[in-house]
């Protein structure tokens, strides 16, 4: 039985959900959601912030085995719509296939949530002309990860993380600094690890197309886009 609760769907398996207002097929819910009960007493349970489908492979095979998992797809920085759901349908895809795979060692569910563009570019105002690595990356970070710890504190995971610092592109210092200060903030462990190091860049790239993942050309924002900023799709090999 599932019941939503402040946007997020709770079932009797554990955490997991959308709040985005989309309705989800009950078939693929549970089959994203089932089976997350056991793994909950024997591991930590960990709220990952994913930029996107790509970066979240490498990040979901080097954790899996430690942690129990759920994504957590929040990017208002995607400030163009049929990108943003173009890039979700992409997170959503690698997530079915793999946990359909035999080998995944656990099952990691996905949670959205809100596509609130508006709140992006209201962050960013005075912010648009900053070269990548600038102030609106930070300011782009912090919204991201402040929803993810939020969220990890009001649903009780154990820690949080982002996939963030998959590609070569994003200042890792900087990550590790806002997510350290949120985490403090909220009550919950931020996970403070380069996911770019130990070849996690390439594994993505390598894992992304074996999956037959869509890569995205740029970052995110129509501004970085204009002005030719990477992501960590296509873009950032
Ligand atoms: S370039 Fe990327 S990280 Fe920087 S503000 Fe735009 S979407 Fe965010």
């Amino acid at each position: 039985m599932s019941r939503r609760v402040s946007g997020f769907f709770k079932d009797d398996s554990g955490v997991c959900g959308a709040e985005c207002g989309e309705s989800y097929g009950a078939a693929s819910h549970e089959g994203i959601f089932a089976d997350k009960g056991d793994l909950r007493i024997r591991q930590k349970s960990l709220l990952l912030h994913s930029c996107c489908g790509p970066c979240s492979t490498s990040v979901v095979e080097r954790l899996a085995r430690d942690y129990d998992i759920t994504v957590f797809f929040y990017n208002p920085n995607i400030m163009d719509e049929g990108e943003y759901r173009r890039r979700l349908e992409t997170q959503r895809s690698f997530l079915e296939i793999y946990n359909s795979s035999p080998d995944a060692p656990s099952r990691v569910a996905l949670a959205v949530g809100e596509y609130e563009p508006s709140v992006f570019v209201r962050a960013c105002e005075g912010h648009e002309s900053d070269p990548e690595g600038g102030e609106r990356c930070e300011i782009c970070f912090s919204l991201r990860l402040a929803k993810t710890a939020e969220r990890a504190a009001l649903y009780g995971f154990d820690c949080f993380a982002t996939t963030l610092s998959v590609s070569p592109h994003k200042d890792y210092a900087a990550i590790a600094r806002i997510g350290g200060r949120l985490g403090m903030q909220c009550g919950v462990e931020f996970l403070a690890e380069d996911f770019k190091k130990h070849n996690g860049f390439a594994r993505s790239v390598e894992l992304s197309k074996a999956y037959g993942l869509y890569r995205q050309g740029y970052c995110g924002c129509d501004f970085g886009r204009a002005g030719g900023q990477h992501g960590g799709g296509r873009d950032s090999e």
